[in-house]
Order: structure tokens, then C-alpha cells, then sequence
């Protein structure tokens, strides 16, 4: 079954650019994807679409049977709810505890208060995070930040988790730490859209690999590495 499906996606900015062109492409419930290419080739645009930051200028795009494309912003929340989003520079909110930033996520949707300590609790504890719920996100260091941002992103229970260079800001070991955190998340049966420039971790996960260039899908790997075509 398809989670994500896009027809004929373009995307120009208000500026003339146009990011990307006639894309097509699908996304099974439970896949790992990554998507890789050139600085510039569209990859956040295409991220960006599929959690409706940005809409495109023609085409359809469905994730988990909404048409985002033709969302109307009071309802985006919708979409929101199905998605989680991490990204490179973690976002939390700094001045909250750790269980704060990720309960943060159940209030804005109206969730009861005991069903939000319960879901807190669990994702903390399967990022290995429980025992620092009542730190400060600046007493973490920055794998473990990002963890609390997994947390954040999982705890309403997506079925879509779309991660924008998650490993960027931290060291090869800590790279690898946040990739098994993702990898047993994608095993719980979530689906995991990850954009990335490491080549490292693309070759070690043999995951699907979509490469973009010039707004384009110029490749589709089953179970990709950057060695192909030498990305
Ligand atoms: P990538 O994530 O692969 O680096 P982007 O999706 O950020 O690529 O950018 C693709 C193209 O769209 C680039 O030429 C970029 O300059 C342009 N672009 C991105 N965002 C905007 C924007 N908000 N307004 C105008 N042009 C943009």
C-alpha cells in the first residue's frame, strides 16, 4: 500500500526557480528512504511538499490518503498529526525540560494530560531517554538533543517520520547512534523519509536511495549507495 504517492509534482518559486520538475514517485507504508543528491537539486522542496511547508505549482501529491496539495492551511493540522518531522538543528524549545518539549507535541492536539504522561514516558524511554526528562535540552549534548527531537516527532504516533539531515550537526559515532534510534522506529513499522549528505551512513544502511539532481529523480536504488554512479 502506498503511504505517498506524487504525479507529475512541479514546484517554481515566486523568485522563477523552479526546484522540481515533473515528479513522480511512490512511498510503501514501512519503507526507508533516503534521499540524496547536489546541494540546490531540490531535496527540501520535495521534503517540504510532503509536510505541506511548501505546496506545489502543479501536480498531486497524496500522504496517507490527504491530498496535500490541495490542503486548505486550517486544515494542515490534519496532516501534522500523521507526520513528524526532525530536523538538522533539532528545534526544541530551549527554555522547556526535556518532557516538556516532547509533551509539547500531544497538548497542541488536545490530548488528556494522563494519556500525555504515559506517551512522554515511552518514547523517552525507546530514544534512551527517560532518566533526563526533567533536564534542559542545553545540559544534552547534541545527540541526545536530537534524540529528544525523535522523541518529539514519534510520540503522537505517525506513521510518516520525515528527517531533514538529522545527522549534519553531529560526529560520525553520534551519526551512527541516531541511525539505530531511526532504524527501530522504521522496524515499529513507521515510515522514514531521511534526506542526507553522509555518504557514510547511506552505504552502511542499504537502504532505498532516491537521487535528485536539478529537480529530478536521476536515480531510484533499492538498496543504494553513493557508489553508484558516484553521487
Ligand atoms: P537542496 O535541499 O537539494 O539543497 P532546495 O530544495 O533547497 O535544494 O533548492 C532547490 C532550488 O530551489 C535551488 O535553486 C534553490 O535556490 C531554490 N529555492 C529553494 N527555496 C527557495 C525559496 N524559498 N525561494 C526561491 N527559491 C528557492
Amino acid at each position: 500500500m502506498s503511504l505517498i504517492e506524487l504525479k507529475h509534482v512541479k514546484k517554481t518559486y515566486k523568485n522563477g526557480v523552479t526546484a522540481i520538475y515533473d515528479l513522480n514517485l511512490e512511498i510503501k507504508k514501512g519503507e526507508f528512504v533516503f534521499v540524496i543528491g547536489p546541494t540546490g537539486c531540490g531535496k527540501s522542496t520535495l521534503i517540504k511538499m510532503l509536510y505541506r511547508e511548501e505546496k506545489p505549482t502543479s501536480g498531486s501529491i497524496m500522504v496517507g490518503g490527504i491530498n496535500v496539495a490541495k490542503l486548505k492551511n486550517r486544515k494542515v493540522y490534519i496532516l501534522r498529526r500523521k507526520l513528524g518531522v526532525v530536523f538538522q538543528d533539532f528545534k526544541l524549545l530551549y527554555k522547556s525540560t526535556v518532557y516538556e518539549n516532547v509533551a509539547f507535541a500531544l497538548e497542541i492536539f488536545g490530548t488528556p494530560k494522563d494519556e500525555i504522561h504515559s506517551k512522554v514516558l515511552k518514547v523517552l524511554d525507546l530514544v534512551g531517554l527517560k532518566h533526563k526528562a526533567k533536564n534542559y535540552p542545553t545540559q544534552l549534548s547534541g545527540g541526545e538533543q536530537q534524540r529528544v527531537a525523535i522523541a518529539r516527532a514519534i510520540v503522537n504516533g505517525p506513521k510518516l517520520v520525515i528527517c531533514d539531515e538529522p545527522t549534519g550537526n553531529l560526529d560520525e559515532g553520534t551519526s551512527m547512534e541516531i541511525m539505530q534510534v531511526l532504524e527501530a522506529i522504521n522496524k515499529l513499522g513507521t515510515t522514514i523519509i531521511m534526506v542526507t549528505h553522509d555518504t557514510d551512513i547511506v552505504n552502511r544502511m542499504k537502504k532505498r536511495v532516491i537521487l535528485l539532481d536539478s529537480g529530478r529523480i536521476v536515480k531510484d536504488y533499492a538498496e543504494g549507495t553513493y557508489e553508484h554512479e558516484g553521487a
